[in-house]
């Protein structure tokens, strides 16, 4: 982990140019560098800014964990390129995966699979299944597609404290615990992905997020069911360890 803090770099990407200008081209170079040798970068997808390593490299992994302070039992989400890239990590791609991904990718689903050896026990927390979702953003598939790996992603901020929705609350929040920050302006959602378990029928939504479960519901034809409701809490902690009742913990006193 870098002592000093990290550089910011601005990816200017016209709105309709197919490819970032050549400076940008040069940052994401250096992005993809850095991912590739077991760094940490911060960068934009359209839910919140992600803080995104090799996600089959365990070393690279924990580098996560330790920069967020986050705990062991909570499990990363991987951003693959496309459905083919996360088919590479399943160990099994039932059909409302297939659906799913197939509607809502690239974009805010997220879908918890059962996982392939190759993807490192940290990644999942240890447990049997991995948690799949092919951002909608043309930073992160950059870098997912030049570095050729599929990227762990977490929120891009100390664990426990509030999602990062620009490159400044990144450094805020991470200050030299990260080593590069791309910068690419707002985020369009500003909340997490909904994240959706397809082990077991019916279908949960794990985490509520920007797809709700009416439109999955329409996209499946099935009864989707939303966790936090339907098990108790120590079941959900076990399935979903993100939905811990202390999660998001802004500082700001709140007078009513
Ligand atoms: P974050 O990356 O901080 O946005 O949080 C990722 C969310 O996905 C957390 O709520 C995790 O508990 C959840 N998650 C990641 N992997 C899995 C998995 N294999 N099974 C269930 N939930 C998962
Ligand atoms: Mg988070």
């Amino acid at each position: 982990m870098a002592s000093r803090l990290p550089d910011i770099l601005t990816i200017d990407w016209p709105k309709n140019a197919t490819s970032p200008t050549p400076a940008a081209q040069l940052a994401l170079k250096r992005a993809v560098q850095l991912v590739r040798s077991g760094g940490l970068v911060a960068l934009p997808t359209e839910t919140v800014y992600g803080l995104a390593t090799d996600a089959l490299d365990s070393e690279s992994v924990d580098r996560i964990f330790q920069a967020k302070g986050r705990p062991a039992t909570n499990p990363l989400i991987v951003h693959v390129a496309d459905k083919e890239m996360a088919k590479t990590l399943a160990a099994d791609w039932p059909d409302t995966a297939d659906a799913i991904a197939s509607h809502f990718w690239p974009g805010p689903a997220t879908i918890v699979v059962p996982k392939k050896k190759i993807v490192p026990d940290n990644v999942t927390a240890g447990g049997s299944t991995v948690a799949l979702r092919c951002p909608d953003h043309r930073i992160m598939q950059w870098i997912i597609n030049q570095s050729g790996y599929p990227l762990a992603a977490p929120s891009a901020n100390r664990s426990e404290s509030l999602s990062p929705t620009c490159a400044s609350h990144v450094l805020e929040s991470l200050r030299h615990r990260v080593d590069l920050i791309l910068d690419g302006g707002q985020c369009v959602h500003g909340i997490e992905s909904t994240v959706i378990d397809c082990t077991a029928t019916p279908f949960h939504i794990l985490r509520p997020g920007p797809i709700d479960r009416e439109h999955l519901e329409s996209i499946l034809g099935e009864t989707v069911t939303v966790n936090a409701q339907s098990i108790d809490m120590h079941q959900t902690q076990t399935r979903s360890p993100g939905l811990h009742a202390r999660h998001y913990a802004p500082k700001t006193p709140l007078e009513l």
